[in-house]
């Protein structure tokens, strides 16, 4: 399979090959020494969870979203998903580093340094971000289950670099409730695994042990995005897969595209091996159909979302201000001059790609630059999902299917349709262009190069679908020697899309 290895698809690295690293988690809850008549019952669906540092955790555990302005803040409040998952038998091993705020690709930016993957002996490797901590705690055979966000890939790019499972959710089927925001349109709470089956029981829930949980029923009133019930249940009539058993011999029904436009000069020709290789085996040895699709705004994408993130980021983070929210610099709180207190707190408190974020968005969302930016980036974005909503078979049930209008391109886009459209059931495409870089090529690289690394997961973010990384093994020297492969599926496809990684496996 061309330095693919297939079978590490889902199989965790073994012990010997996962090592111990630094500062992957950030606090963790003080051992506690319970007596033995109040130890709870050991029941087999308990599991360890790991928590990313933006998902509030109440009690003693801060959440600081891997920043000096919420430095030692507790939150009042516990995520709904956090509640939920504790009571499906969830112990949350530590709160895990980030980029701060979610605001990175390398888990680079973040008060408490970076996270990385490799022993200590070894050259340490970037463990993706901005989910990186999660990511490595998974790998590391710390914890069963970790929860991440993922805006704009932040759950499937670490995935990808550690060689674990990560799955981006349909955006308002998970609460965000408690989520730090970032981008509202776009964040979701995303999950990271050695195993799909446990990701899958929870989220669709019909099988096992985990029977009870489907997540995907759970509106939250706290959460204005969560989706309500009639339309949950609306959106889930419309999919298979919340009752089928997915087999191999399931993939026989499915029809995979391969996305042109994500066969980038910038690939590595190694992942674009383990890409094709993965097509190979799905059309011959799974009986699968795969077809060639194309996605044309995809070279958009990227753009558009680098407009848009920081534009509701730059809204978001207003309130950390020393006043509202965010450690005050004490030292100008006592200066006569209004303004200075603002100004100091967030100077001191915020790191330097927050602010660049921060700077952009005000930019872009100011009164002359809007039209050129941010409202462009909006009509991209509706570009990107119809471009989605035109290859795969299931409508989206949240849009009309749009009609095509050529007043509607940007000129750059071509108007030729060479592939299809092919009614396809899943997207397959690269999660990353690259394989997880040194820790040391990305420390000081130019913020515009890392964004570069989110070129194929921000098309799904865009469009709120379902995606997620797979890893394979890749023949590499001095790398983690994993990527990913994603999988994108069309709006509230979840359980299907579960159930074919699974059963890819
Ligand atoms: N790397 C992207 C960014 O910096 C994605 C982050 C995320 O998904 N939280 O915005």
């Amino acid at each position: 399979l061309r330095g693919c290895d297939w079978d590490y698809v889902i199989m965790p690295l073994t012990a010997d090959e996962r090592r111990r690293h630094l500062n992957h988690f950030i606090s963790q809850p003080a051992p506690s020494t319970p007596k033995p008549d109040s130890v709870p019952p050991q029941t087999k669906s308990q599991f360890t969870l790991a928590v990313k540092d933006n998902i509030a955790t109440s009690s003693s555990l801060p959440t600081t979203c891997a920043s000096n302005i919420l430095s030692g803040y507790v939150s009042p409040i516990e995520a709904t998903i956090v509640t939920q998952l504790r009571a499906l038998g969830a112990s949350i091993t530590g709160k895990t580093n980030l980029d701060e705020f979610g605001m990175g690709s390398h888990s680079t930016h973040s008060a408490f340094g970076p996270a990385s993957q490799g022993s200590s002996e070894e050259v340490p490797i970037s463990a993706g971000g901005s989910s990186g901590g999660s990511a490595v705690a998974v790998a590391n055979n710390e914890v069963d289950l970790a929860l991440g966000t993922d805006t704009g890939g932040s759950v499937r790019l670490p995935a990808a670099y550690t060689g674990v499972v990560g799955y981006k959710p349909s955006y308002g089927m998970i609460s965000r409730y408690g989520v730090v925001p970032y981008a509202n349109s776009l964040d979701t709470v995303g999950f990271l695994s050695r195993d799909i089956k446990r990701i899958r029981d929870l989220i669709a829930g019909n099988q096992g042990e985990a029977g009870r949980a489907g997540l995907w029923k759970h509106h939250d009133p706290n959460d204005p995005t969560s989706l309500s019930l009639p339309a949950r249940l609306r959106c889930a009539g419309q999919r298979q897969g919340y009752t089928k058993r997915w087999e191999k011999e399931s993939l026989k029904e499915i029809k995979f595209g391969i996305p042109l436009e994500y066969n980038i000069e910038e690939l590595d020709p190694k992942i674009r091996d383990a890409w094709s290789a993965g097509a190979e085996l799905l059309q011959q040895e799974f009986g699968a159909k795969v077809v060639p699709v194309s996605l044309p705004t995809t070279k958009q994408a990227l753009a558009a979302y680098y407009v848009i993130a920081p534009a509701e980021a730059s809204s978001n983070l207003a309130k950390y201000d020393g006043i509202r929210y965010g450690k005050r610099d004490e030292e100008a709180a006592s200066d006569a001059a209004g303004g200075v207190l603002y100004a100091a707190t967030r100077g001191k408190g915020f790191g330097e790609e927050v602010k660049r974020r921060i700077l952009l968005g005000s930019y872009t969302l100011s009164s002359e630059a809007m039209d050129n930016y941010f409202i462009k980036a909006q009509r991209v974005r509706r570009l990107v999902r119809r471009d989605f909503n035109r290859v795969f078979a299931l409508e989206n049930p949240l849009h009309e299917r749009e009609t095509f209008s050529l007043s509607d391109l940007p000129e750059t886009i071509e108007l030729e349709d060479k592939w299809g459209p092919e009614e396809v059931d899943f997207l397959l495409c690269p999660t990353a262009p690259t394989l997880a870089p040194k820790l040391a090529e990305v420390m000081d690289q130019a913020s515009v190069d890392s964004y570069m690394n989110d070129v194929f997961t921000v098309p799904a973010s865009l469009a709120g679908l379902p995606a997620i990384s797979i890893p394979v093994r890749i023949a590499s020297e001095g790398g983690s020697g994993t990527a990913g492969l994603q999988l994108i599926g069309q709006y509230w496809d979840d359980a299907r899309l579960l159930g074919v990684a699974e059963a890819m496996a």
